[in-house]
């Protein structure tokens, strides 16, 4: 009988969990909004519900991956900073929710298993050194090299949303100034809007969401064009730097904000033109993430399968 494992993908917004097999198949899934951010006790409750719920459904599992927004140390194992999650700071999730379900768990930051994801049945497949971008709420940034997630000598290696691309810019919430985050977000288009008040279709004065400026853009207003013009400014930048520094072959950009693809990425691609080596510039292809919402889920399920065998099995 083929393997199966578990997988979950925590957001801020939603909690995902899958049944897995070897080939990426989705066998069974399940899904509930994300309880109370702040309470880990009802967060690590829902996971535990929802995995007993599916393999009752789909049968035993060797093993469960958890993605969640979160840095962790992987020496401990260990949540260190989670800013859409705070309930989970501190916690040792993997090992609090596998001894609850009497499974071996692993952990991993969601952006990381995202690209993981892409690399194993999406936009990165075959790629030897690739980047994943996320565009969302936040934005997040995975690094595979040499064919593997690299993850650095805690575990937190990856954050591309927080370069600097500002130096005197924004603050941001990880306690630095002008990230990449609060300029190519969800949330940074809306912010960025907010300047523009008074001009184009933000004089109609309604609330907008980055996918009203987004309608908004696509219908001509030049105001709404420059906001997703200067948000593709800002991953130029960063991007640039990335090409520089690791020559990879692919760098796929995904996530709410990537909808707008048209209107950002020419001048991504123009940024990294002007700013990175010619030979990187010239060999880096950027393409949008292909597995959408699945990207953390199946990726948090490539890392379980690739743990099973290291890993110990708890002891309720
Ligand atoms: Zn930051």
């Amino acid at each position: 009988m083929a393997e199966l494992v578990l997988a979950a993908d925590l957001g801020g917004t939603n909690l995902r969990l899958g049944v897995v097999d070897e080939s990426g198949a989705i066998i069974a899934r399940t899904q509930q909004s994300t309880p109370n951010p702040r309470d880990g006790v009802a967060i690590v409750d829902a996971i535990c519900k929802l995995a007993e719920g599916l393999i009752g459904e789909a049968g035993p599992v060797r093993m469960f991956g958890i993605a969640a927004p979160a840095v962790i140390d992987q020496s401990t194992a260990t949540v260190t900073a989670s800013p859409n999650i705070p309930g989970l700071n501190g916690m040792r999730l993997a090992e609090v929710v596998g001894s609850r379900l009497s499974i071996a768990a692993t952990l991993e930051n969601d952006a990381n298993a995202a690209a993981v994801g892409e690399h194993w049945l999406g936009s990165l497949a075959g790629a030897t050194n690739a980047v994943c971008v996320t565009l969302g709420t936040g934005v997040g940034g995975g690094l595979i090299l040499n064919g593997k997630l690299f993850t650095g000598a805690d575990g937190t290696a990856g954050e591309i949303g927080h370069i600097c691309v500002e130096p005197d810019g924004v603050s941001c919430e990880c306690g630095s100034r002008g990230c990449l985050e609060q300029y190519a977000s969800a949330a940074a288009i809306i912010r960025m809007s907010e300047l523009e008040s008074g001009r184009g279709v933000f004089a109609l004065g309604e609330r907008l969401t980055s996918q009203s400026i987004y309608e908004a853009a696509r219908g001509g207003d030049q105001s709404a064009l420059q906001i997703f013009n200067a948000a593709g400014f800002y991953i130029g930048v960063a991007l640039a730097g990335i090409v520089n520094a690791l020559n990879p072959e692919v760098i796929s950009i995904g996530g709410g904000v990537a909808e707008a693809w048209n209107l950002f990425i020419h001048e991504t691609r123009r940024q990294i033109d002007l700013r990175a080596f010619q030979q990187p510039a010239k060999r880096v292809k950027l393409v949008r993430s292909r597995l959408g919402d699945n990207a953390g889920l199946l990726g948090a399920a490539k890392l379980a399968f690739e743990q099973i065998g290291n890993a110990v099995p708890t002891d309720r």
